[in-house]
C-alpha cells in the first residue's frame, strides 16, 4: 500500500503542555517540527489543570528551590530520582517567568508579583512551616498555560496535524532506532507515515483506567502502549494517584487549591478528622495520605450522607469574596454537577483516580532509556518522552500537587534542547522500515473485520470497574492476583470484539477501539507491577505489607509487555550538586 509520507526533523505526538512547550523550543530554533494530536491542541487535558504550577519564587512566603526539592523527594516517598528532582526544582522559577513573558495571565498580588497559594506537602526550611509555592491563574491555570503555548507555537510556525491519531512508532529492526510514526487522519480515516529524525511522545496520562476519575475521555495512555509494543518497558506503573477530593460518585476534580485557600474536610460526626492523620499540616498533607484517610473514615463507618459513602469539603467559612476570586471554576463545577453553591454549603467528596506517576522511562534530558538485553540502560536512538506519559522520575511513589505542570514544562523544554543538539549531528533521515509500517497498518485493518462478539464500550466499562475494584486505593495479594486474571480475560475478549461501523469518515468507533487496546496494555502493566511490589509506599498501599521496606524495595519497577515480566532498577539517590536526602520516615 502506498501511503502519503511527510518528513520532519522532529515529530511530537501530543499537544498538551509538554508537547507544546517542546515544539515551541524547537520551532524557535528553526527545526522543522510537526505536532500530532488526536484532539484540537487546546482541548488536551492540560487545559483542565486548576490549582497551579510550583516554583520557589518566594512571592508570598520565604522559599528556595532546595526546600522545594526536599518536599518533592519526601512527597515521592523517596522513590523519586534526586538528580531529576534537583534539575526540575532549580529550573522552576525560570520556566514560570518564561510563561509570564509569553502572556500567561497569572493572578497577581497587590505589589504586582505572581500570586502563589499553599498546596499539599509544601514546607519551608526542610519540613518546617507551610510554604506557598503554587503559582496560579485563579483556578484555571492549565487553561491559561495551554492557550498561551498554542498561540506562541502558531507564531513560531509549528506545523500541526490536528485530529490525527498516532497508531504506532516506526522502528529500525536492527538497532531499534525510532524513525517516526504511522498516524490516521480521523476526518478521512486515511493513514499517513510521518518520518522524523527524532520522535517525542507527549501523550499524557491514563486516568481512563478507572471508572471514577478526573481525566478527559482521551486520556487512554496511547503513548505508553506504543512504547510497550516497541519493546520498551513501563516504569513504576503501580503508583497511580487518587486525588482526595473528587465530587463524590462523579469524580470531577475539586482542586487542592480549595484546601490551600483554607478549606477543610469533615466526617459524618462533624469531626475535622485530618487532625488525627496529619497532626501538623492536617488537610494539606500529601495526596496519598489524605486519600487513604478519607477511604479509612468511610470504611470505618464515619462517612457522610444516607449511605455514609463520602466526606465533606467545607469552604463556606472562606467568604463569598475568596470563593469568587480564587475558586471561580470550582464554584461553577459544583453548581453545574451538584446544584449547590460551595460558598454556602459543603461539597460531598471522595478520592478519584487522577494521575499516572509511572510511565515511559527517561533520563533528565527526555531521552527514553531501556536496558539493553538485561544490561545497563541505554537511550533508544531518536526517541524522547515528556510529560505525564513519561517517568523521569520526579514524582516517585506520590506526586505533589502543582508539580505536574512544572514537570511537563521543564522536561518538554529539556527534551527539545537535547533534540536540537541531536539534529545538529544527525542531518539525514535513516531509511524507512516497511515491516514496521505494515505492522501498524495491520492493527488498524483488524477493526475492519465483520462485527461479531462483544461491544467495545461494554469491555471498556468492565475494565474500568475491574481496575477500581482490584487495583484501587487499598490492595492485597489475593485481590491483585484476581485483578491480573480479570484484565487478561478482558484482553482476550477484546481480541474477539468487533465494531459495526466500518466507514472511514470520522469513524470514532474505530478510534475508541484502538484506544481500548492501549488502555488494556497499560492496565496490565499497572496491575502486574502492583502485584510484584510487596510493600506500601506512597500511593501504593498494600494491606498485607503495610510498611515501607527500603532494604528490598527502594527500586523502580519495569514492566515488559512481550514476556509479561516485571523487573527492577535502582533509584538514583545522588543529586547533581547538593547533598542527598536519605530515606526517612515520612510524617506530615
Ligand atoms: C482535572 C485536572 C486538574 C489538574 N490540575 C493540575 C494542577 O493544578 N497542577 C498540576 O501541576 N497538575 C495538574 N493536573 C495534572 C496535569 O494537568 C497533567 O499531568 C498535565 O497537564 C499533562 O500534560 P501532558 O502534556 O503530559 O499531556 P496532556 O495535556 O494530557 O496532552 C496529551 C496530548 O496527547 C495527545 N494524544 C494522546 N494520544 C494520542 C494519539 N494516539 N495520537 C495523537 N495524539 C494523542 C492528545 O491529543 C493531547 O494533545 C491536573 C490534571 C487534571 C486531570
Amino acid at each position: 500500500m502506498n501511503l502519503p509520507v511527510r518528513k520532519f526533523d522532529a515529530l511530537i505526538i501530543g499537544a498538551g503542555g509538554g508537547g507544546l512547550r517542546a515544539a515551541l523550543q524547537l520551532s524557535r530554533a528553526e527545526a522543522h517540527v510537526a505536532v500530532v494530536s488526536k484532539v484540537f491542541p487546546t482541548r488536551s487535558h492540560t487545559v483542565a489543570a486548576q490549582g497551579g504550577v510550583n516554583a520557589a519564587l518566594a512571592n508570598v512566603l520565604p522559599d528556595n528551590w532546595h526546600w522545594h526539592m526536599f518536599d518533592t523527594v519526601k512527597g515521592s516517598d523517596y522513590l523519586g530520582d534526586q538528580d531529576a528532582i534537583e534539575y526540575m526544582c532549580r529550573a522552576a522559577p525560570r520556566v514560570v517567568y518564561e510563561l509570564d513573558h509569553m502572556g500567561v495571565p497569572f493572578s497577581r498580588l497587590d505589589n504586582g508579583r505572581i500570586y502563589q497559594r499553599a498546596f499539599g506537602g509544601q514546607s519551608r526550611n526542610f519540613g518546617g512551616e507551610q510554604a506557598a509555592r503554587t503559582c496560579a491563574a485563579a483556578d484555571r491555570t492549565g487553561h491559561a498555560i495551554l492557550h498561551s503555548l498554542y498561540q506562541q507555537n502558531i507564531r513560531a510556525r509549528t506545523h500541526f496535524f490536528d485530529e490525527y491519531f498516532a497508531l504506532d512508532l516506526i522502528q529500525d529492526p536492527e538497532e531499534g532506532a525510532v524513525l517516526g510514526a504511522v498516524a490516521v487522519d480521523i476526518a478521512t480515516g486515511e493513514p499517513i507515515v510521518i518520518e522524523a529524525k527524532t520522535t517525542l511522545l507527549a501523550t499524557g496520562g491514563a486516568g481512563q483506567l478507572f471508572r471514577t476519575n478526573t481525566n478527559a475521555l482521551i486520556n487512554t495512555g496511547d503513548g505508553m502502549a506504543m512504547a510497550l509494543r516497541a519493546g520498551i518497558p513501563l516504569q513504576d506503573m503501580e503508583f497511580f494517584q487518587f486525588h482526595p477530593t473528587g465530587i463524590a460518585g462523579k469524580g470531577m476534580l475539586i482542586t487542592e487549591g480549595a484546601r490551600g485557600e483554607g478549606g477543610y474536610l469533615l466526617n459524618g460526626d462533624g469531626e475535622r478528622f485530618m487532625e488525627r492523620y496529619a497532626p501538623r499540616v492536617k488537610d494539606l498533607a500529601s495526596r496519598d495520605v489524605v486519600s487513604r484517610a478519607i477511604a479509612t473514615e468511610v470504611r470505618e463507618g464515619r462517612g457522610c450522607g444516607p449511605d455514609r459513602d463520602h466526606v465533606l469539603l467545607k469552604l463556606d467559612h472562606l467568604g463569598e469574596e475568596v470563593v469568587a476570586k480564587r475558586l471561580p471554576g470550582i464554584r461553577d463545577t459544583v453548581k453545574t454537577f451538584l446544584h449547590i453553591d460551595p460558598a454556602h454549603e459543603p461539597i460531598p467528596v471522595y478520592p478519584t483516580a487522577h494521575y499516572t506517576m509511572g510511565g515511559i522511562p527517561t533520563n533528565r534530558t527526555g531521552q527514553v532509556v531501556a536496558p539493553e538485553h538485561h544490561g545497563p540502560e541505554e537511550p533508544v536512538q531518536g526517541l524522547y518522552a515528556a510529560g505525564e506519559c513519561a517517568c523521569v522520575s520526579v514524582h516517585g511513589a506520590n506526586r505533589l500537587g502543582g508539580n505536574s505542570l512544572l514537570d511537563i514544562l521543564v522536561f518538554g523544554r529539556a527534551a527539545a534542547n537535547h533534540i536540537i543538539e541531536f539534529l545538529a549531528e544527525h542531518r539525514y533521515h535513516r531509511p524507512l522500515n516497511q515491516d514496521s509500517v505494515d505492522r501498524a497498518l495491520e492493527r488498524l485493518a483488524r477493526w475492519d473485520r465483520p462485527a461479531g462478539g462483544e461491544r467495545v464500550s461494554s469491555i471498556r466499562s468492565e475494565l474500568q470497574r475491574t481496575m477500581e475494584d482490584y487495583c484501587g486505593v487499598f490492595r492485597t495479594e489475593e485481590v491483585l492476583r484476581e485483578g491480573v486474571d480479570r484484565v487478561l480475560a478482558l484482553q482476550a475478549r477484546l481480541a474477539d470484539a468487533g465494531i459495526e461501523d466500518h466507514s472511514k469518515v470520522f469513524n470514532t468507533a474505530r478510534i475508541e477501539a484502538l484506544e481500548l487496546e492501549n488502555l488494556m496494555d497499560v492496565a496490565l502493566a499497572t496491575v502486574c507491577s502492583a502485584l510484584e511490589r510487596r510493600e506500601s509506599r506512597g500511593a501504593h498501599s498494600r494491606i498485607d505489607y503495610p510498611e515501607r521496606d527500603d532494604n528490598q524495595w527502594l527500586r523502580h519497577s519495569l514492566f515488559y509487555k512481550q514476556e509479561q515480566r516485571v523487573d527492577f532498577k535502582p533509584v538514583r539517590i545522588k543529586p547533581l550538586s547538593v547533598d542527598t536526602f536519605p530515606p526517612k520516615e515520612r510524617v506530615y
